[in-house]
Order: structure tokens, then sequence, then C-alpha cells
């Protein structure tokens, strides 16, 4: 595993105070250590399982702060993460230096040439409403508050999965500042190999001051979910195994199950209940996606169905995923199939019990469109797996932090005979995380070009405070 210690921390120096002191002159009000008035500000983001502890953290405005600040790094010797929203910390994450972007907000749509330019901060809220004005549509995420830089470049799973293809497929463009502090503008055409890496390896790489990526025209979906109580867990999970294999492109669901919380914005009847749910979008006509959900509709015990044709700017309503920061331990795995031996594992080992706090065991149906762009066009080594699995368990206390440790540790071993062996490197974190797994998150060949890459544009692992990808040794 790879040391997050700083040489000068291991060292047990500090950052002399000169060199900070010159750095704060260059960027006023924009530079923390631990002490000062905003630094725990600065450092915290939505994961809260793992504190990072960052020796200095940098709030960039600009392009140039991020510039001056890798140069800063380079020159102390400091490994540097990012931090733009913070979902996906859950690593240790000390010593070092932290750029946050989240001052860095602007948003460009051309409907022309239905595209968006985003700095570094934005999250995918932002979009989705600067976008829909002109009646298109990003390929964002379950929920509106995850960065939009994070998540495209580790892949990005949304509603439009199986219509228009993972988000990191739209990607365009990337400006990039690289560890000599170079700002580059990454495509097909210009540093194609850099472009190529990021495109699935992300902060490896650089720190993205913009992404330009692609929009769609989408308006409206019909999404929402169906929830059945988890007693009928057995018999809807085999159900929708059937179902999935029948649905068109058009339509990307998962299901999940859960002890709901009781949130304002679920019905009252769901409150503090174990529920197996089915969620979708589907693009197109609400007739056509009403008959296609039709045979789950028909189901035994159905206890609520939200489904309804929404502005896809309501698209964060069909998960209703917490907004917010909570200690949660996390699992995830692509599975090969959805078949009757695993869905028999499954409902033994979710263990969603009257003792359960709150826990989500979620499967995604994946495929569609990201199966037909080739594997060649970017280091992203996720495509073809057909459902993608991850777990998240509550852990506010030790009881429940030792609870989920053990929950996951279960259905991880009794869930591998389904498993690819491959992961989403963008849900790692938050007990799930380290060099071997970040590994299993590529295909033998790409992983090895990008540590021939990573050699070649950060060699002495500067970009390390993140899910790591270690240069290819001399
Ligand atoms: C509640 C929740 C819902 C989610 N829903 C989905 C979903 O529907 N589909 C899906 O695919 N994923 C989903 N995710 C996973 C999410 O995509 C990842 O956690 C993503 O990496 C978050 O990006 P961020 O910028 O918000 O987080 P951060 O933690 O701020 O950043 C994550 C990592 O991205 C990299 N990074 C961020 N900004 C930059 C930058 N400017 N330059 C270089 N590297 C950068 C860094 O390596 C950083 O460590 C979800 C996660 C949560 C917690």
């Amino acid at each position: 595993m790879i040391d997050q210690m700083s040489p000068a921390r291991l060292a047990g120096m500090a950052i002399p105070e000169s060199a900070l002191n010159r750095l704060r002159t260059e960027l006023p009000e924009r530079v923390f250590t631990p002490g000062d008035a905003g630094y725990d500000e600065a450092r915290a983001g939505f994961g809260l399982s793992d504190l990072p502890s960052p020796d200095v953290v940098v709030t960039a405005t600009t392009a140039q702060d991020i510039i001056a600040a890798v140069n800063f790094a380079r020159s102390q010797q400091l490994p540097v993460g990012v931090k733009a929203t913070g979902h996906n910390f859950g690593f240790p994450y000390q010593g070092g230096l932290m750029i946050n972007t989240e001052r860095m907000q602007g948003v460009t749509i051309d409907p022309e040439q239905r595209t968006a330019r985003v700095e570094a901060g934005v999250r995918w809220g932002a979009v989705v409403s600067a976008a829909q004005h002109y009646g298109l549509a990003p390929l964002k995420g379950s929920a509106p508050h995850v960065g939009v830089v994070g998540y495209s470049l580790f892949g990005g799973f949304g509603w439009l999965l199986r219509k228009y293809g993972a988000a990191v497929d739209s990607v365009v463009a990337a400006e990039v500042v690289t560890a000599d502090g170079q700002l580059r503008h990454a495509s097909t055409t210009s540093h194609p190999e850099l472009f190529w890496a990021l495109r699935g390896a992300s902060g490896n790489f650089g720190v993205v001051t913009a992404l330009q990526f692609k929009l769609y025209p989408v308006s409206e979906i019909y999404g929402g979910a169906l929830f059945f109580p988890l007693e009928q867990g057995h018999a809807v999970l085999t159900a929708y195994s059937a179902w999935v294999k029948t649905v068109p492109d058009e339509l990307t669901s998962a299901i999940v199950l859960a002890r709901m919380p009781p949130l304002p914005s679920l019905p009252e009847a769901l409150h503090g209940r174990a529920v197996i749910t089915i969620r979708a979008a589907y693009v197109g006509h609400e007739a056509d996606g009403a008959r296609l959900l039709r045979p789950l509709r028909a189901l035994k015990g159905l206890i609520s169905d939200t489904f309804k044709l929404m502005p896809y700017t309501d698209a964060r309503t069909i998960s209703n995923d917490s907004v917010n920061p909570t200690p949660v331990r996390r699992s995830t795995m692509m599975l090969k199939e959805l078949s009757r031996a695993l869905i028999d594992t499954l409902v033994k080992v979710a263990r969603i019990d009257a003792t359960t706090a709150v826990k989500v065991v979620e499967i995604r149906h994946l495929g569609g469109a990201m199966t037909r762009v080739s594997a060649a066009t970017s280091s992203f080594s996720q495509r073809y797996a057909p459902f993608l699995l991850h777990t998240v368990d509550l852990q506010l206390n030790a009881e429940q932090a030792a609870n989920a440790a053990h929950n996951t540790r279960t259905i991880g071993a009794a869930l591998q005979p389904y498993a690819t062996g491959g992961v989403l490197p963008s849900w790692l974190g938050d007990g799930d995380h380290g060099v071997e797994r970040m590994r299993a998150g590529y295909s033998d060949d790409h992983y090895r070009r990008l540590q021939v890459l990573k050699a070649h544009y950060d060699p002495t692992n500067m970009f390390r405070l993140n899910h790591n990808i270690p240069p290819a040794r001399a």
C-alpha cells in the first residue's frame, strides 16, 4: 500500500513557515493550515468516515491558483489531492496539499454544439438547471450534489446510461494542470495520451481546471420507484432479473434492498420500513414507459408507486440520495449475472432486519450505449459488466461500525462467485480502498499503459492523495 505521508512529514519536518508565507502572499485568503479559521471547512467533504488532515489546503478560484498550488507542492515535495465535494473520500489522507476547487463554479452551455464547459468545482445540479433551459441534459448520476469532474472521469453511471452511455464517454476536452505546473488542453487531438488516461483514471494525472462534455436532447423522463416489502425480496428480484432482459436501452433501472430513512421526501408509509425497490428512468412517451413497467406493477405487495412524467431537473427524486454528510461504510463490485443462485445468496446475506439502522444494497442494470464504445477509446475499463453492486451501511458509533464491517465482509465473500473481479473506481472509499482495489478497476492492458503514462506525466506520484495508480518503475 502506498504511504500517504509526505517525505517531509515522514522525516518529522514541517513545511517551512517562510515557504508558507510566500504561498499566502501569492494566494491571499486561499491558504489554510491546521489551526487556521476556515481550515476545517476547507478540508471537509461529504464523506465523514475518514476526515482528511492535509498539511495545507488551497481553495483555488482560478487555473492560475491551481498552477501556484502544484508548483508549491512540487517545491516542498508534498503529495497532492483534490477535493471538489468530498463524495469520494474515505481513504487515509494525512499530510500533503489539498486543492479545494469548490469556489470554481463557472458553467457555460453551448446550445449549438450541445456541449457544456464547467469549472472544476461544479456540481451536477447546476449543469442540469443550466442545460434544461435549452432542452438539453447532461449524463448526471443519481445525486445532484455530486461533483461533475470526479464523477465523469471515473466513469459516471446515471439515469441515461443505457441510452447515451457513461459520462466518461461524453467528455470532449479537459483543461488540466500536470505535475510540472503546465496547464494543458487535453482532447483527442491535443495531448491525446493524457486525454486517454484522464478518462478513467481521473486525478492521478493532474488537476482538471475545466471539463467540456456533450449534452443530449432530453427534457423529460418517465421515472420513479416501486416499493415492495422486503419479505417479497426473492420474488421481486427474480421478476426483475427476467424483466431487465426485455427492456430497451431507453430504460435504465436499479433494484435496491434498504431500510428507508424517515425522509420528508419519501411517502410516510415507507419511513423506517425495510423494502425492496425498483427505480427506473425511461426516455420516451409516458404510455410506453407505463407499458414497460406493467409486469412489475403486477407483482404482489406493492406499497408505493412514484412513477410519473417528470422534468429531468427532478430526476434526483428517483433515488432520493441523502444530501447530508454521513459516516458510512461502503463496498462495491461489478457483477457478471443476476442469476437465481445470486438472488438466493443475496436474500440470505443482505441482513436487513429490525436492528439495522440505515443500509442500502443496490444493484444497477448497466449495458446499452457504453458497451458500443471501443475499449481502446479511454482508460475506463468497466464497460461490459451487466450489473454494478454497491452497499452502504450507516456507522454512527462503534457498534454500528463493527456491524457494518462484518456485514460488508459477509456480503462481499458470499457474492464473490458472481463478481467479475472489477470495480468502478468512483465507488471505492469508506473502508473499501487501496492500490489493489484500484488495480481491479482496470483491464491488464489499460493498467499497464496507465502506469507507463503516470511515470511520464507524474514520475514522483505527486498526485497520490486519491484512489491511486502508482507510476511504472523504470
Ligand atoms: C450520495 C452519492 C451518490 C452517488 N451517485 C453516483 C451515481 O449515480 N453514479 C456514479 O457513477 N457515481 C455516483 N457516486 C460516486 C461519485 O461519482 C464519486 O464519488 C465521485 O468521484 C465524486 O466526485 P466528487 O468530485 O463529487 O468528489 P470528490 O471526493 O471531491 O472527488 C473525488 C475524486 O475525484 C477526483 N477529482 C475531483 N475533482 C478533480 C479535479 N478537478 N481534478 C482532478 N481530479 C479530481 C479526485 O481524485 C478526487 O479524489 C455517488 C456517490 C455518492 C456519495
